[in-house]
């Protein structure tokens, strides 16, 4: 087979040299005509639209416009030097304004000559401006032969500073493209194409370059976008099923009798809805004698412990242990409480393991562990070390994963002969359309309804000189005998700055809420475990009314009593955290407060993140802004994900194309299971090639 022509070493390129050869390379990674090729605009120009200058509003964005020159000067000196050219057309007048390469345009630019010029237009004072425009003679650009279209390429700061314009960029495209003659090679089935009204390859990629019409440069970004997320979503699907026929699990083939008793005798409440749903898929994933690893999302308060103890019942009928794991000493307390007290009447063992239990205490765990009369054993990851030998460990559940590393859960895998299924909880949603691209690994369920009967948390926001009405507030709540937390930001431990503030906090609030009608506790990263421990214990029991923190109460502590979460510059917060602080209150019978303090002064995505937390308690909306605020590289575990290197396609806008791509996926692979029809063979080799990981846009077939 001769080799592509897309294989052609870029220097070959008219007007490539060896020298661009290298600079292109280093900045954009292009080493052959096809990587040239897919170097993909950021964006298009219009330039069949003129403005006319009465049109310009604030933000009209990049405008071209047909006027001329009528005077030039330069204006201010040293750094704020510049020059000003007036600029008009019938309808009014602006300014172009150049700070570089002022002389070139002093000396250049023709006075009461038509010009094309092209721009961003900003506004200064009542007059519109446009820096550093394109100018171009009428003259010249009626005689150039152009695309109504015209591509912007992605540059850099180096590419600009060695004089690599778009211009440029362009004109290598077009060379590019009159050599190249239908050398793309479709990667999707006619099949497919039919059924999506896909363009052909070599029309979209010829089109997302050098634009025929709209209409067309629309139907081509489509098509690479569908094709982008498409072969994404088939690896992700490739992979689980990998997992599922691959790695085994412990079939748990039976509901019996303890789960059974337990849900018509024990159940302290009616499921909600969403918990029945996610028990059945869980009770199916076991079932197969496939491993189970899910990811249990569900808001803070939205009842995943009661999944979690139903799902070790399931485990204990089918003769094997269960173990959950949890970040904290004081987690692992509360759930071993909370789920002792719920099997209180099965007779069932349940054992709580941490590092503060005591050698003897330990041992006899050890034991009851190896010889099986402990059913359920929760802990700190105290419970994943080696010397911990279960009988027969069926399933892990892990609380608040993101706490845990994944060495920590690999050492779970090892607790038995074959890996025990694994249901991960976390209170930090990630936006669905993220997470079913994200997780090929991972099957997802979602609790996404409260119990009933919750009271929404009712949130506002005050500024700082508010203050005293906020305390005064917070002594009637405490009147009525309820506790209160009052968060202050460490984003960092070691910052001593945010430590001082903490201390001046907290002083202030004891000179406030003086002893001996008031308690006080504190509680943040500098102090001793056990200190912290201690406190975090008196407040559980009420014996201090107001808790005073750092965001080490983030994670999961319970205690249903505390109604009023004050948080401290909370402009400094993230909306995921925002969102976790107030999950600690609201968990009671009685109605529930947070408030935002900040200062006056607020960023735009401050204001964001403040008014969206006032807005709405819903966690997985509040996910969703959170991920148009940051994008998905800032997002929990996003990281080293190929989701974010999207070419074409945007995890987050095109969430409705994505949508569309998976479940074509999952349907292909319904269909044809191994690719093995012959209408799905360029779709196979694509995969095939993406197994060496260099990724869609370096496949030339
Ligand atoms: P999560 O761990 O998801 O934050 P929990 O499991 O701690 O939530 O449940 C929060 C509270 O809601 C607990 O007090 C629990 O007893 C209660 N709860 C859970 N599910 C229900 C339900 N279906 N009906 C009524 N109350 C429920
Ligand atoms: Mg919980």
């Amino acid at each position: 087979m001769p080799t592509n022509f897309l294989h052609t070493p870029i220097d070959y390129l008219n007007g490539v040299g060896p020298a661009r050869a290298k600079l292109l390379k280093a900045e954009l990674g292009i080493s052959t005509y096809g990587d040239l090729a897919n170097l993909f605009p950021n964006r298009y120009i219009d330039k069949t639209k003129y403005y006319k200058i009465n049109e310009l509003v604030p933000d009209s964005a990049h405008v071209q416009i047909v006027g001329k020159v009528t005077h030039i000067k330069t204006m201010g000196d040293g750094r704020s030097s510049r020059l000003v050219a007036t600029f008009i057309d019938s309808t009014g007048s602006m300014e172009l304004v150049w700070f570089k390469g002022q002389k070139y345009f002093k000396d250049n630019l023709k006075l009461n000559v038509p010009y094309v010029i092209y721009g961003k237009v900003s506004k200064y004072g009542s007059k519109y401006n446009i820096a550093h425009p394109d100018v171009e003679l009428l003259k010249e650009h009626r005689s150039r032969q152009q695309s109504a279209m015209t591509p912007i390429y992605p540059s850099t700061e180096q590419l600009t500073k060695r004089n690599v314009t778009n211009k440029m960029m362009v004109r290598m495209m077009q060379q590019l493209f009159s050599e190249v003659h239908n050398s793309f090679t479709e990667t999707l089935s006619e099949q497919i194409r039919s059924q999506h009204q896909l363009v052909d390859k070599n029309t979209a990629m010829y089109n997302a370059h050098f634009p025929k019409s709209a209409a067309l440069l629309q139907q081509s970004i489509y098509r690479l976008k569908f094709e982008e997320l498409f072969f994404i979503q088939m690896e992700l699907l490739l992979q689980n099923r990998i997992r599922k026929t691959r790695i085994k699990g412990y079939a748990f083939e039976k509901v019996g009798e303890r789960f059974n008793d337990f849900y018509s005798n024990h159940l302290p409440f009616e499921l909600t809805g969403a918990q029945k749903r996610v028990v059945k898929e869980i009770r199916a994933d076991m079932g197969t004698g496939a491993h189970m690893n899910r990811l249990l999302q569900g808001d803070v308060g939205s009842g995943k412990t009661i999944v979690a103890v139903l799902t070790c019942l399931l485990a204990i009928d089918n003769g094997f242990q269960a173990c959950i794991m949890a970040p904290t000493e004081i987690l692992a307390q509360q759930h071993y409480q909370g789920v002792s007290e719920l099997l209180e009447k099965t007779g069932l063992k349940v054992s709580l393991l941490t590092g503060s239990v005591k050698t003897k205490a330990r041992r006899v765990i050890h034991s009851d562990l190896e010889d099986g009369t402990l059913n359920i054993l929760i802990g700190t990851h105290a419970l994943i070390e080696d010397k911990v030998v279960f009988k027969n460990l069926g399933v892990a559940i892990v609380d608040e994963q993101h706490r845990f590393g994944v060495a920590q859960r690999a050492k779970l895998w090892k607790k038995n002969d074959l890996p025990p299924h694994v249901l991960v909880m976390t209170a930090t949603p990630i936006p669905r359309t993220l997470a079913m691209s994200l997780y090929g690994d991972l099957d997802i369920s979602v609790i996404d309804e409260l119990p009933p009967g919750r009271k929404e948390i009712k949130t506002v926001h005050r500024y700082d000189k508010n203050r005293l009405a906020v305390f005064s507030f917070l002594k009637e709540e405490i009147t009525k005998g309820r506790q209160i937390y009052l968060v202050y930001p460490l984003i960092e431990e070691s910052e001593t700055l945010d430590y001082k503030d903490l201390m001046d906090g907290y002083e202030s609030v004891v000179r406030e809420f003086p002893t001996p009608q008031y308690q006080v506790s504190i509680v943040h990263g500098r102090m001793k475990p056990e200190d912290k421990d201690y406190e975090m214990e008196r407040f559980v029991k009420g014996e201090t009314q107001i808790m005073v923190a750092t965001t080490v109460i983030e994670v999961g502590v319970n205690v249903p009593n505390a109604s009023v979460m004050v948080i401290e510059s909370a402009e400094r917060f993230g909306l995921s955290q925002l969102h976790q602080l107030r999950g600690r209150v609201g968990r009671g019978a009685d109605q529930s407060f947070c408030i935002l303090m900040t200062s006056y002064k607020l960023s735009t995505e401050a204001k964001t993140r403040v008014e969206t937390m006032v807005a709405t308690t819903d966690g997985f909306e509040i996910a969703e802004v959170d991920l148009k605020l940051r994008g998905p590289g800032d997002m929990m575990g996003t990281r080293q994900s190929g989701v974010l290197a999207l070419r074409v396609a945007d995890i987050v806008k095109d969430n409705d194309i994505l949508a569309v791509a998976r479940e074509t996926a999952k349907e292909l692979l319904q269909k044809d299971a191994t690719l093995a029809l012959p209408e799905n063979t360029s779709i196979k080799k694509v995969l095939q090639f993406l197994q060496s990981k260099k990724g869609l846009w370096k496949y030339i077939s």
